[in-house]
């Protein structure tokens, strides 16, 4: 466990200080981590939950400097909340990830989401932020969510992955959302990059981002073979995978190791290595 100071302003490099919120959990870590960048205008990255404790401790970090604008790397419910609170005390504009629409939020959405956040203007692939010594540009990364953007800044050479590579655990790919071949495209994207550092709403910084990405990548392709070899001994129900796949996992997490599972599954199925639906799955024919 890192050293998980809540609500205390941690400046992590000149343009960049950490508040971590109260919010521990099976899924969280030591809690979100909410990223300020700049020194005398300031965006916030991942404001976080929406309790009155991390509001006061990121105003508390911010000090009355303006905030130019409060971004969000996806909208689940651990990142996004604290938006709006954050743009009625400060003013600033919700910029970034988009919110997952109406359509999207009845089969798609589910507890998880923020179905309140609406920001004022959503950031495309490639588009940036500026302030005077900082820019944030937006990467999208679909994958842990359809709507999930990381944020560079090139003046530090760093990478905000939100959720999308987090320095505690692998990412949960819980579909219907949440896409394993769009997740795996993301982990390509960031290959061809060469950040120097990246920072994680979860978890410690990732000083060796390639060698960290690479891993993830070997990670997941592991997991596909051993699906692939459970289906060849004919085990194809998700519950009976996971307990095969993830031993020694904290029960309270069983739910999510079948939600990446099935992810797996669903993107199997769509390149025609296997066949199935629901808990019963089997090599294609
Ligand atoms: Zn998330």
């Amino acid at each position: 466990m890192i050293e998980a100071p809540t609500g205390i302003a941690v400046a992590v490099e000149p343009l960049v200080t950490r508040v971590l919120a109260p919010n521990p959990s099976p899924f969280t870590y030591t809690g979100t981590q909410t990223y300020l960048v700049g020194t005398t205008e300031i965006a916030v990255i991942d404001p976080g939950p929406d309790e009155s404790v991390h509001l006061e401790a990121l105003l508390a970090a911010i000090a009355g400097r303006p905030v130019v604008a409060i971004l969000c790397t996806h909208t689940h419910r651990d990142h996004s909340p604290a938006a709006a609170p954050l743009r009625a005390a400060t003013g600033a504009p919700i910029i970034g990830c988009a919110p997952l629409t109406l359509d999207d939020a009845g089969p798609r959405a589910d507890a998880a989401f923020d179905t309140n956040y609406a920001p004022d203007r959503v950031l495309a692939d490639g588009e940036s932020v500026t302030g005077p010594d900082w820019t944030l540009t937006a990467i999208a990364t679909p994958g842990h969510t359809s709507n999930h953007l990381a944020f560079a800044l090139p003046e530090a050479g760093a990478l905000f992955t939100g959720d999308h590579v987090m320095g505690w655990s692998t990412t949960v790919v819980a579909p219907p959302d949440g896409d394993m071949a769009a997740y795996m495209a993301s982990l390509d994207k960031l290959m061809a990059r060469d950040d120097r550092i990246y920072y994680p709403a979860h978890g410690d910084p990732i000083e060796r981002p390639q060698r960290f990405v690479r891993g993830l990548m070997g990670h997941r392709k592991q997991r596909e073979g051993q699906i692939l070899r459970l289906l060849r001994e004919e085990i194809g129900a998700v519950p009976a995978m996971v307990e095969r796949m993830y031993v020694g996992l904290d029960p309270r997490l069983t739910g999510a190791a079948g939600r990446s599972v099935l992810a797996h599954l669903l993107d199997l199925r769509a390149r025609g290595l296997v066949q199935g639906e629901g808990e019963a799955w089997k090599l294609a024919a």
